[in-house]
């Protein structure tokens, strides 16, 4: 299957936010290309003007830059088949398009919007649920065509898409695949706005940039016959063609959905979940290794993938739960001095350093996602308020207690404190549960928090008597 160099690539629209499975797509991508010693592409597909967004394309690049991902050859970085994005190669296209008109693979079509409208509804009314060209200027005389062309009247180029064919091919993930051509559109090629269509545009670059295998999600898959009808006509040779399962929710049965949290690959990175982490969870949505191995670094992953792995059953559940757990296990892996730099995002304006580091170790095992520490850590930084009805009933000598015992400590360390109050404790027989709740509830406004005396010794003496007189009141 691999003759050559590998040649991947990913071609997003700069359409909005990079989802979460274009990321996965991306990896995949990525990994062979890294797999097989081959190139990785970046094309930004900005043809359909009426979508664009502007600043996605340079939001799609950073984004993919703070995933962990570089490519070969696309925009910032160029390469022998520059330009990159598709708005600044047009003069190709119509060169393409004007080939297909020569070889009579496709035709000039001047019908209007109008006149288009009434042929859909005509069809509808017939009962025709999927609507197509009725091939009205398919076989207009040449002569016509020229005084049209010569007068400017708006035109669009369509594919002559020959019917009663089959069209077929082998599938990297899905195996054997086939399309009857009676269901497929003369397809537009060139817009009337000069602008190709996505297939268009889609068959030239990978054929000009030398890509070798276009893997992109299920979405795409009635996409495909159209672009194989595309290389026949061109004379091309084929790419492999491999069809990725999209993306749902756990119990849905389409797509992500916002109301379970991000979906766009940079809302996970501001709810604090860690590039590593992620790519290694998006590993697992469609390929596993056949082991009970869960955490994979991306040279292990480029080591072990290829098409063969990749799931054919469509739509893989995005485990929200189990991307939390990998992002713990992330955390976890930290060093103290790395994860300390990370959560500064996440403290309060112009948190002290080093008081962040002495906070960390606290919080470390604590943590499903980064944003956590917001909450977990606010106490350390203000002064909390605790409500009322989470103290026992003996709140108040516990707290008067406490405080007389720690007003008389010297050294006012982890050890020392646990001492004293284990001490407190036994001489006035107080319920060990309900003191230190209270103690808790006093110091952190929680009923969980990071543990307490380790926190006692970082807010320091002064502080923590001064929330136990507030809690008392
Ligand atoms: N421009 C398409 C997209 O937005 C590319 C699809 C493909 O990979 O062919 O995803």
């Amino acid at each position: 299957m691999y003759n050559k160099k590998v040649v991947t690539r990913m071609a997003p629209s700069p359409t909005g936010e990079f989802h979460i499975g274009g990321m996965r797509t991306l990896l995949y991508n990525w990994a062979l290309a890294r797999h097989f010693g081959g190139k990785f592409l970046l094309r930004i597909e900005d043809t359909d003007r009426t979508r664009f967004v502007e600043g996605a394309t340079e939001r799609i690049l950073s984004v993919v830059r703070d995933y962990g991902f570089d490519w070969d050859e696309g925009p910032e970085v160029g390469g022998p088949h520059a330009p990159y994005v598709q708005s600044e190669r047009l003069p190709l296209y119509k060169k393409y398009a004007e080939e297909l008109i020569a070889a009579d693979k496709a035709y000039y079509c001047f019908c209007t919007a109008e006149r288009l409208e009434e042929m859909r509804e005509a069809q509808k009314k017939q009962g025709i649920a999927q609507t197509k060209y009725d091939g009205h200027c398919a076989h207009l005389p040449e002569t016509e065509v020229q005084t049209l062309l010569s007068n400017n009247t708006p035109h669009v180029v369509r594919l002559r898409v020959a019917k009663g064919k089959e069209i077929t091919w082998e599938d990297g993930v899905l195996g054997k695949v086939s399309f009857v051509s009676d269901e497929i559109d003369d397809q537009i090629l060139l817009k009337s706005d000069g602008y190709p269509t996505y297939h268009l545009g889609v068959v030239v670059d990978d054929h000009e940039m030398e890509v070798t295998t276009v893997m992109r999600g299920n979405e795409w898959l009635p996409s495909t016959p159209k672009h194989i009808l595309l290389y026949e006509a061109f004379g091309w040779e084929m790419p492999l063609f491999a069809h990725l399962p999209n993306l749902k929710e756990i119990g849905g049965t389409k797509k992500l959905s916002k109301r379970h949290g991000p979906v766009a690959a940079v809302g996970f990175l501001e709810d604090g979940y860690l590039p590593e982490a992620l790519v290694n969870y998006l590993m697992f949505l469609g390929w596993n290794p056949g082991t009970e191995k869960e955490i994979f670094s991306l040279d292990e992953f480029v080591k072990d993938f290829t098409l063969e792995k990749v799931h054919k059953a469509d739509l893989v559940a995005f485990d929200r739960q189990k991307l939390d757990w990998f992002n713990a296990q992330y955390i976890k892996a930290k060093t103290d001095t790395e994860l300390t730099q990370l959560l500064f995002k996440y403290a309060p304006k112009g948190a002290d350093i080093a008081l962040l580091s002495k906070i960390t170790p606290l919080v470390k095992e604590r943590m499903k996602k980064l944003s956590e520490f917001t909450d977990i850590a606010s106490f350390f930084f203000s002064e909390p308020s605790a409500d009322k009805t989470l103290f026992s009933e003996n709140a108040h000598e516990h707290l008067v207690e406490a405080k007389s015992v720690i007003q008389e400590m010297k050294l006012f360390s982890t050890t020392s404190i646990g001492e004293v109050l284990q001490k407190l404790v036994g001489d006035k027989k107080f319920q060990a549960r309900d003191f230190f709740m209270d103690m808790r509830i006093a110091v952190t406004g929680k009923k969980i928090s990071p543990p307490l005396n380790e926190s006692m010794e970082i807010l320091g003496k002064d502080v923590v008597l001064a929330r136990l007189a507030h809690a008392q009141k």
